[in-house]
């Protein structure tokens, strides 16, 4: 019996509402494997949790999370109670920096059952791979002088350790994939960092001859997603391009809540964590509409990652079923509840 191991988070609003849901999904998944099981410890840290404790998780919260095979999370993050600097930073930009998790993955699929936003897509399939660890979004900078003289600096940081990785991590990836990786790039613009950029992604695709590879300009690759997203497998991007396009991504499957995505470690001393793209949708929170779907293709995220990617495959089918049955809450035109979408895709697992 293979036991995997999570650390379960469902974090703030629609988190608390989605999270048992897709749990209950991979519950359906291990009875239908047999030799598979899951054990969950859940965590409380959240707002709420911030509220009375005065920080966003245990002392040794940390340390407990690390013992899991993964941390699977909901969502965080609730600004009537608590700043979002304080819940990001103390919880899930916490747990990335110590967990080394400098990968971010974020794939993009025209699902069956789903209205693009696009007219008339050709069936879309690419992953966006960002760097998430250093790039435009470091702490480097500051301010000087008042008023009229004041100036703002903001570096960006991009190692050659950190570069390479995440172009190695795209590269492999599209080995499996369909062979080819797009570079996002603006070494047109930004003089320094975008040429290395270019530079890095040029000597690591020579290791990978039997992969494609194309440079873009970020601005020209943000409208080619929506005048052709079809002809993307793989993108490499920086942790600010890649923030951008990955949003492009979620907007033209349909809806946010369907969009799922992964922080990935790549040393082996600590767990990825799985996370869908959405936030905590207070505005819908209490109604039962929210779309679990995200959450769920989460979840086949991580069991790609723990070696079960045929069991994946079966549980992205089976959502795809599911949508084009019609079972689909209202941010995709639809009007199921959370509970009756999932409840439809955990019958249709076990039937299988
Ligand atoms: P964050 O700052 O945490 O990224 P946000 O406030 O920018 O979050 P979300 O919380 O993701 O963004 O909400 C953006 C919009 O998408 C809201 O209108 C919300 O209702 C909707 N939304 C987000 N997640 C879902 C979901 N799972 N199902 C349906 N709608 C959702
Ligand atoms: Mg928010």
């Amino acid at each position: 019996m293979k036991k995997m191991n999570i650390g379960v988070i469902p974090g703030d609003g629609v988190g608390k509402e989605v999270m048992p849901e897709a749990v209950k999904v991979l519950d359906a998944i291990a009875e239908v494997h047999g030799g598979l099981s899951f054990e969950y410890k859940s965590y409380p840290y959240s707002c709420e949790y911030y509220l009375e404790h005065g920080k966003m998780m245990a002392d040794d919260g940390l340390e407990q999370l690390k013992n899991h095979d993964a941390v699977f999370l909901g969502a965080v993050g609730n600004p009537q109670l608590v700043p979002d600097h304080i819940s990001l930073w103390g919880l899930l930009i916490a747990i990335r920096r110590e967990f080394e998790q400098v990968i971010n993955v974020r794939p993009a699929k025209q699902l069956r059952g789903i209205q693009s936003p696009l007219a008339n897509p050709k069936g879309f399939d690419f992953v966006v791979v960002r760097e998430n660890s250093e790039g435009e979004y470091s702490e480097v900078g500051g301010r000087i002088h008042r008023g009229a003289d004041e100036v703002a600096i903001q570096n960006a940081v991009f190692t050659r350790k950190g570069t390479e990785r995440a172009m190695r991590f795209a590269f492999d990836l599209a080995k499996e994939r369909n062979s080819h990786v797009t570079s996002a790039t603006k070494s047109n613009g930004i003089v320094h960092s975008m040429p290395f950029w270019d530079e890095v992604f040029r000597s690591v695709g020579e290791d990978y001859q039997d992969v494609d590879t194309v440079s873009n300009h970020i601005d020209a690759l943000a409208a080619f997603l929506i005048t052709r997203p079809e002809a993307f497998d793989v993108i490499v991007a920086s942790n600010l391009f890649g923030d951008i396009l990955t949003d492009v991504g979620a907007a033209i499957m349909g809806s946010i809540g369907v969009a799922p995505a992964a922080n990935i470690n790549l040393n082996g001393k600590f767990p990825s964590m799985f996370e869908p793209v959405h936030g905590s949708a207070p505005d819908i929170v209490g109604k039962g509409i929210a779309n679990p779907v995200g959450q769920i293709w989460t979840g086949k995220m991580m069991l790609d990652h723990l070696g079960e990617q045929e069991l994946g495959q079966k549980l992205l089918d089976v959502i795809e079923e599911v949508l084009e049955a019609g079972y689909k809450t209202p941010d995709i035109g639809g009007n199921a509840t959370t509970k009756e979408v999932t409840e439809e895709i955990a019958q249709r697992l076990k039937a299988l």
